[in-house]
């Protein structure tokens, strides 16, 4: 069954929420519990059976990190083997790990069906921030963004965004100790505060526009934050959008977690440009529903992104524009100031190091927090905005005709 993209700009085909193996096995990643259930009850269990066992499954594949059927043993020996026979717990295929030297880590990943895409983590003295993609390529195309030269391939399933942050978990062997045996609870305890943890923050800044693929980030995000399994807290998860006006208010509602709106411009005149959305939900729009957005409080504040572009949009004016906006709307708000992180065929230029502390001066005058993010991981191209691999790059007009094209669709 296909699905379309919610929202007003280019509707693509998708492919149903699990993404099917070739081997016909179903994959348990990225399901709720009542899912796991159904799909048990579909298998042949009678409903009470499946319910019990729903529940183990999620513990062992999300709380414990478990990968195989027989190393669950609250399960009944005999039953093991048919679960193996119709069910996987999958992670994404890895296709390459990069370490940069600042520890910050890249992985390049792949689907059941062969589709690319990118993670990173960024370890901090405090933290430990896992940047995830929702979207293999975007629909939208910020002229600053290499994700933006993409073409949409499709949207991830809930399967592929959850099994991101599993497979992080794995590879910083994050799971309770001795997670393929029985622990007790003291033990259990004891290795599994949020303390001691190297990942403690996702945010959704990797690949694609994450409110156009509303439905499977919503379910992921459900299943990161239930309590029985991965735990993280909604405080934790910060979603980022290029300002798809009409989903926010559910992305509140409904996911929750904290807000970041990709900015980068004050006036329409640039914003148009920059960031093209904005031609079809305008500026006014865009910070009324920041103004709206259910959960935002000065405890929670949005973060607006703002990518710092040499004489485009770096002026002290424009930093005045951006106080007197925030201000304007009331909006609990700090401001984020990125480095344009440059790559091969942008049209742009970073800003100079003293025009990017100007502005940030400018801002933090106004009263608002506003700090210069420190570029991580550019040994291994771990930026925001450049996760993609080297071995796709395209040529110039390549890139040209699918702009051409994507500024066609949105009319
Ligand atoms: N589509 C979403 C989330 C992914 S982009 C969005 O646009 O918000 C995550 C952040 O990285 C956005 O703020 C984006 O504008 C920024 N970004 C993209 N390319 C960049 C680049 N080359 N240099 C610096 N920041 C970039
Ligand atoms: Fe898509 Fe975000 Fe890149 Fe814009 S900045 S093209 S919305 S990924």
């Amino acid at each position: 069954m296909d699905m379309a993209i919610p929202g007003h700009i280019d509707p693509v085909p998708v492919p149903r929420p699990i993404t099917p193996r070739a081997d016909g096995r179903s994959d348990l990643m990225g399901l709720m519990r009542e899912d796991i259930a159904a799909l048990l009850e579909t298998a042949g269990l009678d409903r009470k059976q499946a319910k019990l066992r729903s529940k183990q499954l999620f513990h062992w594949i999300y709380h414990r990190g478990v990968t195989y059927f027989d190393s669950m043993t609250d399960i009944a020996k005999q039953m093991r083997p048919w679960l193996e026979e119709r069910f996987v717990i999958g992670r994404p295929q890895v296709v390459e790990a990069q370490v940069s030297s600042d520890g910050t880590r890249k992985w390049l990943l792949r689907t059941d069906d062969s589709q690319e895409y990118e993670m990173v983590f960024i370890p901090d003295a405090d933290r430990g921030t896992l940047c995830i993609s929702s979207q293999v390529g975007c629909t939208l195309n910020c002229r600053f963004c290499y994700t933006g030269t993409m073409r949409l391939v499709r949207n991830l399933t809930p399967g592929e965004i959850v099994g991101q942050v599993m497979l992080a978990r794995d590879a910083l062997g994050e799971w309770p100790k001795g997670a393929m045996d029985q622990l007790d609870d003291e033990e259990d305890a004891a290795s599994y505060t949020a303390d001691g943890r190297l990942l403690t923050n996702i945010v959704l800044m990797g690949m694609g526009e994450p409110l156009y693929n509303f439905d499977n980030v919503r379910d992921a995000m459900k299943v990161v934050m239930h309590g029985d399994g991965l735990a993280l807290s909604k405080r934790r998860i910060t979603l980022s959008t290029s300002g798809v006006v009409p989903l926010m208010a559910r992305c509140g509602e409904e996911i929750g977690v904290n807000l970041a709106v990709s900015l980068h411009a004050v006036t329409k005149e640039v914003r148009d440009e920059i960031v093209p959305i904005n031609r079809k939900f305008g500026l006014e729009e865009l910070l009324q529903a920041c103004a709206d957005y259910p959960g935002a409080s000065n405890a929670r504040r949005i973060t607006f992104e703002y990518v710092m572009l040499k004489d485009k949009n770096d002026t002290d004016e424009d930093a005045r524009e951006l106080v007197r906006l925030i201000k304007g709307y009331g909006l609990p708000a700090k401001v984020n100031l990125i480095p344009f992180n440059p790559w091969p065929g942008a049209i742009y230029e970073c800003s100079d190091p003293e025009r990017i502390k100007r502005f940030s001066d400018i801002v933090f005058e106004g009263g608002i927090s506003a700090p210069v993010r420190t570029p991580r991981g550019r040994d291994i191209m771990a930026a925001c905005g450049q996760l993609k691999s080297a071995s796709e790059k395209k040529s110039r007009a390549e890139l040209d005709r699918l702009a051409e094209e994507k500024q066609a669709a949105l009319g």
